[in-house]
């Protein structure tokens, strides 16, 4: 599961991707970690983890992690193939979801490709880019199916009706995304890959003294109203204050918070926004020696999250100790949970949650 950032030229990518990346794990820790340059993976905070830590002592602590691919090059045009041409198009292709930088910083001596900064028309030269796109896709597809429909087989004409009823958005300016589908509609689009059907966040970038008065920003709120209307969160961020917020060590780190009278780093906002946007939830396992977070997607059965442990633990499958972190923390301890009935087992068909402190039983 990847997020690819992109974004006109200067808006502040390689600023933030700089502070992804600095404030990264250690590639070597990861064996499915490539070195790319234009790869980063971050942990992904969660306070949850600490306070687990508290209660174990363990000797480790291992978040989760989330990959970001940095997009250079799309500029107007470049579904034409102006710049990096259709390069770009390839990479975001292979995201499962898109983070969105628009400009909202003012800085005269940092060209803006268009001149004045405007979020709204910056976030529309991209997404016009994307629905040219989408739009040749679309139209192969056309081609294709109705060569198909000689077969005489009646479920290409639906395809067809429906194919058409997406080039006719698309050609209005409208992302797939934003779009409505019946179940069996979005069946017969499970392979048709459309860029503008990701999901999206915008990440307005401000500038590194404007961000105590976010809510006055005008360029912030051009970018909100037209997120909104989009179905997409809008995460306010200074890429040039997170390069220099993931330099620090954790407790210098919470003290510069402290100064600027933000809680949380803009950075770990976006990091949080970014799992959630990819469909994502954590469950964890604590004790000795490690209280972890293990990445799942929303929906996964209790076996399949057992697996991501280990491929012995879903083949061998008993059954799930689980006990919300919620309680487990209100209780103190687990065996506090057990007494008070708050340890369930669960079985192969469990749905799991997020929070879910779990011990999975296991035949080897
Ligand atoms: P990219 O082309 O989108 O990757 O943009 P860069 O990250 O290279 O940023 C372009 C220029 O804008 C660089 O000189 C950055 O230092 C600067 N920049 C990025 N973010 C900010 C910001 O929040 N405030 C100011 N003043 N400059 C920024």
């Amino acid at each position: 599961m990847k997020l690819g950032i992109v974004g006109l030229p200067n808006v502040g990518k390689s600023t933030l991707f700089n502070a992804i990346t600095k404030a990264g794990a250690e590639c070597a820790n990861y064996p499915f970690c490539t070195i790319e340059p234009n790869v980063g993976i971050v942990p992904v905070p969660d306070e949850r983890l600490q306070k687990l830590a508290e209660m174990y002592n363990p000797d480790k602590v291992t978040p989760t992690t989330i990959e970001f691919v940095d997009i250079a090059g799309l500029v107007r045009g470049a579904s034409k193939g102006e710049g990096l041409g259709n390069k770009f198009l390839s990479h975001i292709r292979e995201v499962d979801a898109i983070v969105h930088v628009v400009r909202c910083f003012e800085d005269g001596n940092i060209v803006h490709v268009d001149g004045s900064i405007g979020p709204k028309r910056d976030i529309e030269t991209i997404n016009l880019e994307l629905i040219f796109a989408d739009l040749e896709v679309i139209e192969r597809r056309i081609d294709r199916t109705k060569k198909m429909l000689k077969s005489g087989d009646k479920k290409y004409l639906l395809e067809i009706e429906l194919y058409e009823k997406i080039k006719t958005s698309l050609e209005n300016g409208m992302s797939v995304r934003s779009m409505s589908f019946t179940p069996e509609e979005l069946q017969m689009m499970d392979d048709v890959f459309l860029l503008t059907s990701k999901p999206v966040l915008y990440a307005a970038n401000v500038a590194e003294d404007s961000l105590s008065t976010i809510d006055t920003n005008p360029f912030v709120n051009e970018l909100k109203e037209f997120a909104q209307k989009d179905g997409a969160e809008v995460i306010v961020i200074s890429a040039k204050v997170e390069e220099e917020i993931a330099q620090l060590e954790d407790d210098e780190k919470a003290e510069f918070l402290n100064e600027l009278g933000i809680a949380e780093s803009g950075l770990d906002k976006l990091i949080k926004a970014s799992y959630k946007l990819l469909g994502l939830i954590s469950y964890l396992t604590a004790g000795q020696p490690e209280v972890r977070a293990w990445t799942i997607i929303k929906g996964t059965k209790a076996p399949q999250a057992a697996g991501k442990i280990h491929s012995d633990f879903e083949r061998g499958f008993i059954r799930a100790e689980i006990v919300a972190y919620k309680d487990l923390i209100e209780c103190g301890s687990y065996a506090a949970a057990r007494e008070k009935g708050l340890v369930r087992s669960e079985g192969k068909e469990y749905i799991m949650n997020d929070g879910d402190v779990t011990l999975f039983r296991f035949n080897v």
